[in-house]
């Protein structure tokens, strides 16, 4: 039996799904952070459950392979990256194999896979960052969360961001506690300063801002016009008060405090505008590869009605308007919705419709009309589709469903219902988007044998 704090010799044999390594000591399986498949390490055991345990390093004998002295002084600390103690075609093959094996354990789907493609910007690649506030030291900082915690780790050098991300937040944070803008405090619920949300336009360069806040601080923010002179390409500054006791980022409500409420940028050649509220994929140049994938499996011949669900602000589906008869885009955020119509008015896009409500009821609604699309593209949230959007799309049998998604886990689980309508995958790839991170996009080809 495993013993808590105990010290145990072994060697890390797979890799999970969350970035632990898998080792296996008295029959068990220990999960031990920041290792390698391949190392021969000391462990010491930190917390033992029913069937399996958590381990951390004592001592690392012998290195796994790839290897490598991480870049970043708070890897250990924060929650965001778990590789970057390896090397990226590492990554990459962990990657590919947690996808794989979550469609054959969770989907008993076993498709050929197409190699992984690997993100080509591994740093800086993250258009958008959400930095918790706090008063330490008398100093109000932000950074990131700890580890399964709320503690905020000080730091604006993410080597995942923009570099002028940093610069615009070691510009404000002095600036803001000037102006005697105090952090907010979970435990408490009082102060006011709850996130700095930062969003930078891949292509365009163009800076959003936005104080997430329990109540305004835009009385004190007297400093504007100065930031605006300092950084002309921060193109929106908004602010949205969210006073609830929650762990969701954003409130309910938006507000410009100075230029406009969205900064445009551009994917797949058409002009993209983007509300705060709006959904709009991290790594834009490696969305553009994943989207042009989508469309490749799509295979269009130009006649068909193509739905597109889950949409956010209709990135996927304008990138394909112009090689079908029709697009229809469905999503549940009305604002992104907003964002959608404009986008496809701004790019003379006049063969999209989009319906703002909830996947699965909207399909419904459109199967009682008999819309009958040959084309389903599936993107949605970490948590996957619902059994009603599935067996919705299942009854109007259209020939072929592409599925995306961020959590191979669910996706498998969704593809193997479709496999109950007889659906199978043609194509299966494994695409990073989240370099560094334990995230993988995947996309699959489904078709319905004739
Ligand atoms: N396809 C888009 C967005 C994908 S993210 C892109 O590539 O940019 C998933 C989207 O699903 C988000 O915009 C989210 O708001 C939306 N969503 C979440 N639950 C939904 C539901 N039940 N019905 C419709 N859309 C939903």
């Amino acid at each position: 039996m495993l013993k808590k704090n105990e010290i145990y010799q072994t060697e890390i044999t797979g890799m999970t799904a969350e970035g632990n390594g898998v080792c296996r000591v008295d029959g068990m399986a220990v999960f031990v952070p920041m290792t390698a498949v391949g190392d021969q390490l000391k462990i010491k055991i930190v917390k033992v459950l029913k069937n399996y345990a958590f381990g951390i390093i004592q001592e690392l004998l012998t290195p796994g392979a790839g290897r490598v002295n991480p870049d970043c002084p708070v890897f250990r600390q924060c929650g965001g990256c778990v590789f970057r103690h390896v090397d990226y075609p590492t990554e990459l093959n962990y990657k590919s194999g947690f996808v794989q094996d979550a469609f054959s354990r969770i989907g008993k789907l076993y498709p050929e896979w197409e190699s992984i493609l690997g993100s080509q910007e591994i740093s800086c690649y993250r258009n958008k960052a959400q930095y918790p506030v706090a008063m330490q030291n008398d100093k109000l900082v932000c950074g990131f969360y700890a580890k399964h915690s709320h503690r905020v780790i000080p730091y604006t050098g993410c080597t995942l961001h923009p570099e002028i991300f940093q610069k615009i937040l070691d510009y404000l944070l002095p600036v803001l506690q000037k102006a005697h803008v105090s952090a907010y405090d979970e435990q408490s619920h009082t102060g006011e300063l709850r996130h700095i949300y930062l969003r930078k336009g891949y292509h365009s360069g163009e800076i959003m801002l936005c104080f997430v806040t329990r109540v305004s601080i835009r009385k004190k923010l007297n400093f504007l016009p100065d930031l605006k002179e300092k950084f002309p390409e921060v193109m929106s500054i908004c602010e949205s008060v969210n006073p609830a006791k929650t762990n969701v980022i954003m409130g309910k409500t938006v507000e410009v405090l100075a230029r406009q409420n969205f900064i445009t940028d551009t994917m797949c050649g058409n002009q993209i505008k983007i509300s705060p509220q709006s959904f709009y994929q991290v790594n834009t140049a490696q969305a553009e590869r994943l989207y042009a994938i989508a469309k490749q499996y799509a295979d269009f011949q130009g006649n068909e009605i193509l739905l597109d669900l889950y949409c956010g602000a209709g990135t996927i589906g304008l990138s394909m308007a112009s090689s079908v008869k029709k697009l229809i885009g469905v999503e549940v955020i009305p604002q992104a919705i907003e964002n959608a119509r404009e986008n496809a008015k701004r790019n003379q896009i006049t063969n999209a419709e989009f319906y703002c409500g909830d996947a699965g009821m909207i399909v419904q609604k459109l199967a009682e009309q008999n819309l009958r699309p040959d084309v389903v593209i599936l993107d949605p949230p970490r948590k996957g589709c619902d059994s009603v959007t599935v067996q919705a799309i299942g009854d109007m049998q259209p020939d072929k469903i592409i599925l995306i998604s961020c959590n191979a886990a669910t996706c498998a689980r969704d593809a193997s219902l479709f496999s109950e309508y007889g659906y199978h995958v043609k194509k299966a790839r494994a695409v990073d988007l989240f370099a560094r991170t334990s995230h993988c996009e995947v996309i699959l080809s489904m078709s319905r044998e004739k």
